[in-house]
C-alpha cells in the first residue's frame, strides 16, 4: 500500500513534470520559428543595404533601362492593367504580398503606371511642354507662353525628367489617376483599404493632401504609393545630393533652378515617407 502510494506520486509527479515541459517546447519550438521568421525578413534588408551602393545620381534621376537593371523585374499581367511594366524586386514582392491581403478583404489592386526612365518621362513632360498633349483641355504652348507658369502648371501632377519618384521602381499607380475615383464606391473602398494597411506591408502615400503638413510640390495623389524602405534610402540621397542644376536635358528645364524643383517638388513629399 505504502509502496504504491509512492509510485503513485511518482506518475503523478512525472505527469506533472510532463505538462511544463509541452509548453516548454513550444516555446523552443516557436522561438525557433521567430529566428527563422527574422532571418527571412533581415535577409532582403540585408540586400537592399547592399544595393544601396548601387543608389547613384544616375539611378536616382532615372539614367538607365529598367529592362535590363538586374534589381528589376517585370510585373506580372495579374497585378497590372498592362504587359511591360517594371518595379524593382523588393518592392514588388511587398506589393504581392499587399494584393494578396487586399484580395482576401475583396479588394483588387492594380498596377496601372510603375517605373517609367527619363527618357519616358521625357516624352510625357515635352508633350506637355510642347502642347502636343494638352494639360486640362488647353495647349500650354499657346496658353502658357511664360516658361515658369507653364512649367509651374505641368508640375501640378507631372514631374520634370530626373526628379520622378517614378524614375526609382519603387513607386506605383493603383487602379485610377482620377481623385473622383477614389471619393466613392469601389475606388473609396480601395482608398480607405490602403489607408488602413498599405504601411503594414512598406508602402505610403507621398503625395498627401496639401497643407501645414506639405506645402509644396505635386497636387495631392490618391493613386501614388511607394516602397518607403527602399524610396526612403533615394529620398534622402535626394536631399543631400541631389541639385537643381542637375534636373537638365529636356525643353524647359532651365525653370527648375528658380522653382526649386528639389526642394518643392522630390522633397515635397509627406513625412510618412521620408525617414
Ligand atoms: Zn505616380
Amino acid at each position: 500500500m505504502h509502496n504504491s502510494m509512492i509510485f503513485m506520486a511518482i506518475t503523478a509527479l512525472l505527469l506533472s513534470n510532463c505538462r511544463p515541459q509541452s509548453p516548454q517546447t513550444d516555446l523552443a519550438l516557436s522561438a525557433a520559428a521567430e529566428t527563422a521568421a527574422l532571418t527571412e525578413t533581415t535577409a532582403p534588408e540585408a540586400e537592399t543595404t547592399t544595393r544601396q551602393d548601387s543608389f547613384t545620381i544616375a539611378y536616382l534621376t532615372g539614367q538607365f533601362d529598367p529592362a535590363s537593371h538586374p534589381d528589376f523585374t517585370t510585373i506580372d499581367i495579374k497585378y497590372a492593367d498592362r504587359t511591360g511594366q517594371y518595379l524593382r524586386r523588393d518592392a514588388y514582392e511587398a506589393f504581392k504580398k499587399m494584393h494578396a491581403a487586399a484580395a482576401a478583404d475583396g479588394v483588387t489592386l492594380r498596377i496601372i503606371s510603375a517605373t517609367r526612365n527619363f527618357n519616358r518621362q521625357k516624352e510625357i513632360w515635352e508633350a506637355k511642354w510642347n502642347g502636343s498633349r494638352l494639360v486640362d483641355g488647353k495647349n500650354l504652348a499657346e496658353t502658357m507662353p511664360d516658361p515658369v507658369q507653364r512649367a509651374l502648371k505641368i508640375l501640378e501632377y507631372s514631374s520634370m525628367p530626373g526628379s520622378s519618384r517614378h524614375h526609382w521602381g519603387t513607386d506605383i499607380d493603383i487602379n485610377a489617376l482620377t481623385d473622383g475615383y477614389f471619393r466613392q464606391g469601389e475606388g473609396l473602398k480601395i482608398f480607405e483599404w490602403l489607408t488602413a494597411h498599405a504601411h503594414e506591408y512598406g508602402f505610403c502615400r507621398p503625395y498627401s493632401a496639401k497643407g501645414p503638413e506639405r506645402p509644396n510640390g505635386y497636387f495631392e495623389e490618391k493613386w501614388h504609393w511607394s516602397y518607403q524602405p527602399v524610396s526612403g534610402q533615394l529620398t534622402e540621397l535626394a536631399r543631400t545630393q541631389l541639385k537643381d542644376s542637375m534636373i537638365r536635358g529636356f525643353a524647359g528645364a532651365e525653370t527648375a533652378g528658380s522653382i526649386g524643383v528639389v526642394q518643392k517638388y522630390v522633397l515635397g513629399v509627406s513625412k510618412e515617407c521620408t525617414r
